[in-house]
């Protein structure tokens, strides 16, 4: 079982496998332009530290999402979302 912050789970007995903590960093603006910009961010990065890189950067959108306890993987794969956004409004590939 991969896990990022493990926020979002709650084990309720002993679990039979191997449990993979990501800790995979990092952050990357692969492209911008007027209409668009496109950000790759590393599975194991803190969520709320990604969507503050975004924001350092001028690249607004995620502001909505800020403060989601968890990481970037698990925010393609739980669908994140608050205030009326959600991750699939700004998500491009995985
Ligand atoms: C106080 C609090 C407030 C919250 N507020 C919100 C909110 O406003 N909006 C919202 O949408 N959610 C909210 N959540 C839920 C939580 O923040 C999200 O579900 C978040 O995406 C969990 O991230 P995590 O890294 O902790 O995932 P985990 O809990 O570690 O994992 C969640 C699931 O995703 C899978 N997973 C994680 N990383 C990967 C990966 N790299 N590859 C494949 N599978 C993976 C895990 O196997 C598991 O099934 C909140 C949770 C808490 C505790």
């Amino acid at each position: 079982m991969i896990i990022g912050s493990g926020s979002n789970i709650l084990f309720t007995k002993d679990f039979e496998g191997i449990v993979v903590k990501n800790n995979i960093k990092g952050f990357r603006i692969d492209d911008y332009n007027d209409e668009y910009s496109l950000v790759t961010g590393s599975s194991g990065e803190v969520w709320h530290d990604f969507v503050i890189k975004t924001l350092d950067n001028n690249l607004y959108g995620l502001e909505n999402l800020s403060y989601i306890p968890g990481t970037v993987g698990a925010s393609a794969i739980q669908n994140i979302g608050a205030y009326g956004v959600e991750m699939k409004d700004y998500f491009y590939s995985l």
